[in-house]
């Protein structure tokens, strides 16, 4: 899709002259709650006056979500906005998706965006940045829909993002300069590549546990290094033993599909500088069906859990696109995929098995897996000399319980980094939040007769599972946890994100690796 940004309505406005009055054209203007009155202050809007007339006679009231599509003497959509004070980027995210949905659904192709003034933060600093990104999300991430399985074509589903004319978007009454449209053109690429992964991720956990398995995966992996150029090892189910993650592969015994591990580098290209790089890791949950194994789960808890992967698959999508960004980062993309099934094979709740750093643990609920998964593929990355571990998993439904579904609990053994990305997430509009570890709680993981034990009791179920993973990285590594049990995956669709997979995890860590080679 692409954009067009306009520094005056006028250009516009000459620009659709020399088209006659299309029918499948619009303008959408912003307008903030409370401020129906003032849109058309703007000298150069006067042309919209009529707007003005319709919106009184209506009586209509600017709210969140709330829009009027006025049909002639220009096509035109009022579209109200936050509270000038509590709008934030992804307000700007939700505007662009819905004006566009609605755009679709009227078979309109030419759109422009006419955003009102915007309080100053939006234009100091790097504000141009991340509102041209948040545009390109809101449209790229709002108009996705994962339809490949229908086979008529009237339910494939309306327009494709590319189907649209370039999108104009004029942000306000600006003085642009050079330098704030090179803020803008790098904007809008970099939301057109946060975007693209998550959809990216949103398209492999939407596909089922009978296509998307642990080779799948481990395929996709291999096909798009080549495709982007950087490096791509697979490990095989040998492999795994050999290199001694017992933890990860008591996991995947219980299944016919035999588990991969996959290990992504990115490495930047060199430079003259000799400042040490930096060396991140991403970890991702990559449990491609969760039947909870012998410890089964019952249907109504088993349904969607082909989305126990949606770590993994961020990862996927991060280190697809993560060689567009030029980073100065070498970045790692680790997963440990595999299947939690109860075959003849599957892994006993009792048993006990040893994990990649040495540690033993007692398994007491086989559908606490992806601690299991996760222990190993931590001390992998550790053992490759990062200097950071961010690890993206659906750990717990206590982290569903602890804050509801929207938002991704953080925890970690580094306050910097868990603020960091806490910090990162307002910008990216993925809601994150930390949870607190607690000494108090290491007790309930203590086994009798092994190191430690795969579950804790009833409360606080998400940090216990978080205060496991500790155990599994030194303190000598900067770590940060994300379960993203929550916000993963939709039954009923929320703000730009359609029913199913929503791709969470992949847009925050892209935006907070940019920041780290700036
Ligand atoms: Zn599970």
């Amino acid at each position: 899709m692409e954009f067009k940004v306009v520094s005056s309505v006028e250009k516009i406005l000459k620009e659709c002259e020399n088209r006659p009055e299309s029918f499948d054209r619009i303008f959408v203007f912003g307008v903030f709650e409370g401020h129906e009155n003032d849109f058309l202050k703007n000298k150069s809007l006067n042309k919209f006056y009529f707007l003005y007339k319709r919106l009184k006679q209506l009586d209509f009231k600017a709210k969140k979500g709330k829009n009027v599509l006025v049909e002639s003497p220009i096509t035109s959509l009022v579209h109200g906005l936050d509270k000038k004070t509590k709008f934030n980027y992804d307000s700007i995210r939700c505007f662009v998706s819905n004006s566009l949905k609605i755009a679709r659904k009227n078979k309109i192709k030419d759109v422009t965006f006419i955003f009102p003034d915007m309080p100053n933060e939006y234009y100091l600093d790097d504000g141009l940045f991340f509102m041209s990104s948040a545009v390109a999300e809101g449209a790229s991430l709002g108009l996705y829909e994962f339809k490949k399985y229908k086979t008529k074509d009237a339910d494939k589903g309306g327009k494709k993002a590319e189907d649209f004319r370039p999108i104009r978007v004029y942000f306000g009454p600006i003085a642009m300069n050079k330098a704030k449209e090179k803020q803008v053109k790098e904007g809008l690429d970099f939301g057109k590549i946060t975007s693209e992964a998550a959809n990216f991720a949103r398209d492999m956990i939407n596909e089922p546990g009978n296509v998307a398995t642990p080779i799948y995966l481990a395929n996709i992996a291999k096909e798009f290094s080549t495709e982007v150029g950087i490096e791509c090892k697979i490990f095989d189910e040998k492999d795994i033993v050999k290199h001694k993650m017992l933890s990860f592969y008591g996991v995947a015994r219980g299944s016919k599909n035999p588990p991969r591990f996959i290990h992504l580098i990115y490495k930047p290209k060199p430079t003259a500088k000799k400042n040490k790089i930096k060396k991140i890791a991403i970890v991702g949950k990559g449990v491609t069906f969760d039947s909870g194994g012998l410890s089964l789960k019952p249907s109504d808890f088993m349904t969607n859990m082909k989305s126990d992967k949606s770590g993994a698959c961020a990862v996927l999508g991060i280190m697809r696109y993560v060689s567009k960004l030029n980073l100065g980062a070498e970045v790692h993309g680790i997963i440990a995929a595999c299947e939690n099934m109860p075959d003849g094979h599957a892994q006993r709740p009792d048993d006990i098995v040893k994990a990649l750093n040495g540690k033993t643990i007692e398994i007491e609920n086989t559908d606490a897996e992806g601690r299991l998964t996760l222990a190993d593929a931590l001390t992998f990355a550790e053992n490759i000399g990062v200097d950071e571990i961010i690890d993206i998993a659906t750990l717990t439904g206590a982290c569903v319980v602890a804050l509801g579904e929207y938002t991704s609990g953080v925890m970690g053994n580094d306050k910097t980094l868990i603020n960091s990305i806490i910090k990162t997430s307002e910008i990216s509009g993925e809601k994150m939040w930390e949870l607190p570890f607690d000494d108090n709680m290491r007790e309930k993981l203590s086994s009798p007769i092994a190191d430690i034990r795969n579950i804790g009791n009833r409360y606080g179920g998400a940090i216990t599972a978080g205060m496991f993973l500790e155990e599994f990285v030194s303190d000598k590594v900067k770590w940060c946890h994300i379960d993203i049990a929550g916000p993963s995956f939709t039954k009923t669709g929320f703000t730009y994100n359609p029913k199913g997979a929503t791709g969470v995890g992949a847009r925050t860590i892209l935006y907070y690796l940019r920041q780290q080679s700036c």
